[in-house]
């Protein structure tokens, strides 16, 4: 069996052993003689294995009791309307910082359920560092304040977090979620989809402080409702009942790997050898200022369009796969998440060198 090294920004790679473990539970889970697949959500069967996820991810994730931890669908993009209208219903504005495409989108749809306030951003130099913004530049009466943790796109983080003082910070970590450990009393809600480091698409993960809930527009669709998923324990309906398996084993490797700090501490070792390279090469450089580089998303380039495109050709022929840069980027993108073993970094950056010497 030939498996690629996947640089896919997502859907992306899944750690092995969580595939081979849900492979040996497919046609009998747990002596259950059933596929997860084909469990009733109202199973006990069922039950144990959401609890375990929410368990498991309260516990790797230190995540308060004051939280609530919801298990969605949607994707990350249905929680750009979920937000305004859960969280923007008390002074029905809201203050987003301007980061990159996702961003974009969520402050484009908060703004056609509450007034919007773009407070900062960094489109002058294509979204590649991140705009200084701190608690002085908050609307008064701002519901709260948007930003996206990590730019996949761009590949932009939050080295260090804003100081907003009281309002409520809502972030988008779907591209870092569980890379890195998080002060989750900092924030007031925290939305990721699944796909990038946690699981399969079509789980659309949620923490929120339990006070944000609730307060939702009169006239917001029962299933856009926090309450709703809150109050049911992620089953008011059928959630994405394998989806929510497969990251409650994702959970499990990271918790048997020694925690999300350890899993941190794999990243910075498997992000310093991409980026010691890129800043050694006289052939391929990184686009994002050095301070706001995100370990997930490591966009480069070359200075020709024609060895960006034979670069990812070639690359294609070894086994590195889904290099290309995002297309309002271009150029090449190396997403290198929880699931990308050294070694894939390793073995591309010895590729690099191969093509800078034959180039
Ligand atoms: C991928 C991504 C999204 C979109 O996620 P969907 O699940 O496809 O809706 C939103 N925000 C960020 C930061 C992403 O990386």
């Amino acid at each position: 069996m030939a498996r690629v090294y996947n640089f896919s920004a997502g859907p992306s790679m899944l750690p092995l052993e969580v595939l081979e473990r849900a492979q040996k539970e497919m046609l009998d889970c747990n002596g259950s003689g059933q596929s997860v697949m084909e469990m009733s959500h109202r199973s006990k069967e069922y039950q144990a294995i959401i609890d375990e996820a929410e368990a498991l991810l309260r516990e790797i994730m230190a995540i308060p009791d004051n939280y609530k931890v919801m298990f969605l669908q949607g994707g990350a993009s249905t929680q750009f309307s979920m937000v305004p209208l859960n969280l923007g219903n008390k002074n029905k504005k809201a203050d987003y910082v301007i980061t990159g495409q996702w961003a974009k989108k969520a402050h484009q749809e908060a703004s056609r359920f509450i007034e919007t306030n773009a407070i900062a951003s960094s489109a002058d130099k294509t979204f590649s560092y991140l705009p200084k913004v701190d608690k002085s530049m908050i609307t008064p009466g701002a519901d709260y304040v948007h930003i996206t943790y990590n730019n996949t796109i761009y590949g932009t983080h939050y080295n260090t977090m804003p100081d907003f003082g009281d309002t409520d910070v809502v972030t988008d970590m779907s591209s870092c979620i569980l890379s890195e450990e998080v002060d989750i009393s900092k924030f007031g809600l925290i939305y990721a989809g699944a796909q990038k480091n946690m699981g399969p698409a079509g789980v659309t993960l949620v923490i929120a402080r339990e006070d944000l809930i609730g307060n939702a527009a009169e006239n917001t669709p029962i299933m856009l409702n926090y309450k709703t998923h809150s109050e049911n324990g992620s089953m008011y309906n059928t959630p994405p009942t394998y989806g929510i398996y497969i990251c409650k084993l994702v959970y499990e490797w990271i918790k048997n790997l020694g925690g999300i700090s350890a899993m941190h501490e794999i990243n910075v070792k498997k992000a310093k050898i991409l980026y010691d390279f890129l800043d050694s090469s006289k052939m391929f450089r990184g686009t994002v200022v050095p301070e706001d580089r995100s370990l997930m998303n490591v966009p480069f380039v070359t200075d020709s369009d024609e060895l960006n495109a034979k670069f990812i050709e070639e690359s294609k022929k070894q086994g590195f796969v889904n290099l290309k840069g995002h297309r309002t980027v271009g150029g090449m993108r190396a997403s290198i998440y929880n699931a990308m073993p050294v070694e894939g970094v390793e073995k591309l950056v010895a590729f690099m060198k191969d093509f800078e010497m034959n180039n």
